[in-house]
């Protein structure tokens, strides 16, 4: 919960994961952000949400390339937690859940941020993050970050982060639903559900992606920090006294996971361990990825968080219940109340990491290329296919490619218009990893030419081939 968060940096974290890759520290400035938002919109990644009446704050789309880049992220994730494992289950629940949910988690309680206003410009900020920034150790000495003002604050107030609306047609307390501001709940509820029916034994795992609301006091650096999100959650239920090498384990699963399966720059990746832990929690730590800019702590900035849980979360609702939410081991013969190893990441945040990791600008033929370096595997589209020019059956040939691929299913995207190297760079700054150009050779002997995005090298392989060769490197 983001009321308990620490906002420091443990040196010894940082020590041993340095401070971000040089090309990252020179990226490292607010720049990089604005070049992200702004080559996203024009390459069709993320849109700002109701842009044409004046945008709504926080709130962004998912344009074409951009939700599939996401769905990538999000299935590669139910590959490795999911569908490659025979102990973990999945799981879609609703998010609209019962109110006493969130008073047995302790969020209608505690899920709080201390809220500070400006008296001079009345701009509102999260007090724990002015003073972590400012290093401060008292609001009087902040100064406001819009105005300039000194140790001029209302009294800090605690502002519950959670979406509040009404079930039915009266807008009565007793109707009050909340917009779920995490999707662990609902797998929580769901437990014995989920046990008996896929008749797992502990340790077992449920995995979900979904939806989450959170009405953030100071929201925004693009997509990292929004009021609507997705999260990719599974709560590994464990053994009491084995925790602790759960905990472990899974701490370097996912680490492993950003940097092999999403490709993460290992530089840019480290884990941070929380020093004040949440109330519900016995260690805890982050998995931080270096964005650079303002985000997080010097550009560091949160993609996943690691949690045990303890048994805090079935005992509430057991107590909130009255329901008995044991594991009955029969071989031990043996019933307790499991703990829980959480994993929690955004599909957004993991989704912007990806952008920012990929994005490079290089000097080629005195002209600056963007590329976005973006995994194969992730990509939107895998190959742009093109007809050198438009005459002599090229366009013809070069369309049943792309069309053989795409009934594959491998994304492709057929493009005949303007120069080839307009064509190319055209793809490179989406992110496409090849292009397959259709030229007189082709016509005369059926081979094409493949270039890669990243090293601009160009193969010639026969056009039958074309469907291995990619398929060999989307992996
Ligand atoms: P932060 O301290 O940055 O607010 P948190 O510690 O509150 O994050 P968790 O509650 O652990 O975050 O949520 C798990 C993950 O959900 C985070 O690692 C992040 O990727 C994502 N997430 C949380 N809040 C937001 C948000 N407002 N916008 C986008 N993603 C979010």
């Amino acid at each position: 919960m983001p009321a308990l968060k620490t906002p420091d940096l443990q040196g010894a974290a940082r020590a041993s994961h340095g401070t971000g890759p040089d090309a990252a520290q020179a990226m490292a400035d607010t720049d990089l952000m604005e070049k992200l938002v702004s080559l996203a919109k024009r390459r069709g990644y993320v849109f700002q949400s109701s842009e044409i009446y004046g945008g709504a704050a926080s709130v962004w789309d998912y344009g074409p390339l951009g939700v599939e880049l996401k769905r990538n992220v999000k299935e590669a994730w139910w590959k490795s937690m999911v569908h490659e494992r025979d102990d973990i289950e999945g799981l879609d629940a609703a998010i609209l859940m019962h109110p006493k949910v969130w008073e047995a988690s302790g969020h209608v309680a505690n899920f709080t941020d201390p809220l500070v206003e400006c008296l001079n410009c009345h701009r509102r900020f999260r007090e724990d993050t002015l003073l972590s920034e400012q290093a401060a150790a008292a609001s009087d000495q902040l100064q406001c970050p819009s105005c300039g003002t000194r140790g001029k604050w209302t009294e800090p107030r605690q502002f519950n982060l959670m979406f509040k609306t009404y079930k039915g047609p009266a807008e009565d307390s007793a109707e009050i639903v909340y917009l779920r501001p995490e999707t662990a709940q609902g797998i929580y509820v769901n437990f014995l559900n989920v046990q008996q029916s896929a008749r797992q034994k502990v340790p077992f795992g449920i995995a979900q992606i979904g939806k989450a609301f959170r009405n953030e006091i100071t929201p925004g650096n693009f997509t990292f920090r929004t009021l609507e999100f997705e999260q990719m959650e599974m709560q590994f239920f464990v053994k009491p006294g084995t925790d602790g090498e759960w905990f472990e384990q899974w701490r370097e699963r996912r680490l492993a996971w950003h940097r092999e399966v999403i490709g993460l720059d290992p530089d840019r990746l480290r884990y941070h361990p929380h020093e004040k832990l949440a109330h519900y929690a016995s260690a805890a730590g982050d998995v931080e990825f270096f964005f650079g800019g303002s985000i997080g702590d010097e550009g560091w900035g949160e993609i996943e968080g690691i949690h045990n849980r303890t048994d805090f979360d079935l005992k509430r609702h057991q107590e909130y219940s009255g329901k008995r939410l044991e594991y009955i081991d029969p071989a031990a013969g043996e019933r307790y109340v499991p703990y829980i190893i959480e994993t929690s990441a955004g599909a957004d945040r993991t989704t912007l990491a990806v952008l920012a990791n990929a994005y490079r600008e290089e000097a080629v033929e005195g002209e600056t290329r963007v590329v976005l370096g973006i995994k194969p595997s992730l990509a939107p589209i895998k190959t742009g296919v093109f007809p050198l020019v438009k005459k002599d059956g090229m366009p013809e040939r070069a369309g049943q490619i792309h069309e053989a691929l795409r009934v594959r299913g491998i994304p492709s995207f057929y493009d005949e218009s303007g120069a080839i190297g307009r064509r190319y760079r055209r793809q490179d700054e989406a992110g496409t990893p090849f292009g397959i150009t259709v030229d007189g050779e082709t016509m005369e002997n059926g081979t094409v030419t493949i270039r890669e995005r990243d090293t601009m090298t160009q193969a010639r392989i026969s056009q039958d081939e074309v469907e291995r060769y990619l398929q060999e490197r989307i992996g």
